[in-house]
């Protein structure tokens, strides 16, 4: 019997796919996805003849039966997830149902929107001294967010943040992080649809981002990432990366990055 494969479809652009998903995504028989733009693009790219469903309308029960009938047929059966599948995907619920059910899976991982849009604003969001971690978080939505990741808690670390599914609750957004380490000053930008042809970069500070999303019309599909990082670019670096330091050996560098 075939096995299922949760595939991440990448951020938008049909090459951004990883070799492994289109393989598999060609190979499919059946396609299931959330009727994203993305994966219908994708869907048409590479498996044009694929038997196709969209889940938009389904509930999970009837998304697992689909998917598990497909493979009790014999069929090559895709679930296509956009980005990565493992952030913001609801992959969890569906492949506990599949173990219920005692229908094998797999994983292929996807380029994620946060390195799309790090790509797109040519920017390394893990800097030397100034800051080494990410955080990726949300605004509570439909979906709430546990208390203490409230983003006005998290904005206490002064990490560089990405923001995913919250571009539509933009001055939120801001308020929330102006009541952590973050300042008016601090750098933010936005990359709407990163990775389209139509994708969008806004840039600015925390004092006028909310403003200059507003006007640029962006309320969806977007990345909010802020963090002093983002300064880099027009003020130089604080530090160069040890990595290529001549003075640091290579045994270490292989090792410890
Ligand atoms: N699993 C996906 C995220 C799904 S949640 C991933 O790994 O990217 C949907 C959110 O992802 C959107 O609200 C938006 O914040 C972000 N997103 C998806 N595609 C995007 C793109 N091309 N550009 C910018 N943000 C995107």
């Amino acid at each position: 019997m075939p096995i299922i494969y949760f595939i991440g479809a990448g951020p938008g652009a049909a090459d951004l796919i990883t070799v492994r998903g289109a393989r598999l995504l060609e190979g499919a028989d059946v396609v299931v996805y959330a009727g994203s733009l993305v994966d219908r693009e994708l869907v048409r790219t590479y498996a044009p003849q694929a038997e196709v469903h969209d889940s938009a309308g389904l509930t999970l029960t009837e998304t697992t039966r689909l998917l598990a009938d497909a493979v009790a047929a014999g069929k090559r059966t895709v679930r296509l997830h956009t980005g990565d599948p493992s952030l913001y995907g609801a992959i969890q619920e569906q492949m506990v149902e599949l173990d219920q059910f005692g229908i094998a899976y797999e994983v292929v991982p996807g380029v994620t929107s946060a390195f799309a849009a790090a790509a797109a604003l040519k920017q390394e969001l893990t800097l030397p001294e100034v800051s080494q971690t990410v955080i990726v978080t949300r605004l509570a939505g439909r979906t709430p967010v546990p208390e203490r990741e409230r983003l006005a808690e998290i904005a206490r670390i002064g990490a560089t943040l990405v923001i995913y599914l919250s571009v539509g609750m933009i001055e939120e957004v801001v308020a929330e992080l102006l009541q952590g380490a973050y300042t008016v000053e601090t750098p933010a930008a936005v990359v709407a649809k990163a990775s389209w042809p139509d994708e969008q970069i806004v840039m600015g500070t925390l004092a006028d981002l909310a403003a200059k999303v507003r006007d640029a019309g962006i309320d969806r599909q977007a990345i909010i990432i802020v963090g002093d990082v983002l300064k880099a670019g027009q003020q130089g670096l604080a530090a160069v990366s040890k990595l290529y330091d001549k003075g640091f050996s290579h045994g270490f560098r292989d090792r410890q990055g």
